[in-house]
């Protein structure tokens, strides 16, 4: 890689470096070139990609929440597609994506469920149960309304 500003070759470095994420501070290494003539400092979208991951992967152990790598894990031991496990945590599309990806760190009430699908996977089909019953209610619900046709009626009547 050569310097951006004047060319010359550039080395990669790796320090330790705090970042915040929400209201975390957290050490991480973070890779980025310097010029080894002028000393300009610059990060590749790659390594900037890298960092922000590493960075949200140690905010998660941090609050001891699982590891993209083990929600994949769970996930395939469930034999799930990602769209399926959305469906089943009621979350909203590509939400499991960007967990899995790393993108997106998964709220505790998620990381419990999850936790619990893994160690009583029985729980699976209570899941499946309670969203079929909220599609049959959302059903319901959206019925009065088509089948007058776009005529009111009156509540009190
Ligand atoms: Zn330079």
């Amino acid at each position: 890689m050569n310097c951006v500003i004047c060319g010359e070759p550039a080395v990669e470095i790796k320090e330790v470096k705090p970042a915040r994420y929400r209201a975390e501070t957290v050490e991480v290494p973070k890779a980025f070139f310097r010029c080894g003539s002028c000393k300009e400092e610059f990060v590749t979208p790659e390594q900037m990609r890298a960092y922000v991951r590493a960075v949200k992967n140690e905010v998660r152990k941090k609050y001891g929440l699982l590891s993209p790598e083990k929600i994949a894990e769970i996930r395939q031991r469930l034999r799930l597609t990602q769209s399926e496990l959305e469906n089943v945590l009621g979350t909203g599309p590509k939400v499991v994506v960007r967990w899995e990806s790393g993108k997106v760190i998964q709220g505790g009430g998620h990381d419990n469920m999850l936790r619990l699908l893994d160690r009583q996977p029985s729980i699976l089909n209570s899941l499946r149960q309670i969203q079929e019953l909220r599609s049959v209610e959302k059903d319901k619900h959206a019925e009065p309304s088509s089948a007058t046709d776009g005529h009111r009626q009156d509540v009190n009547a």
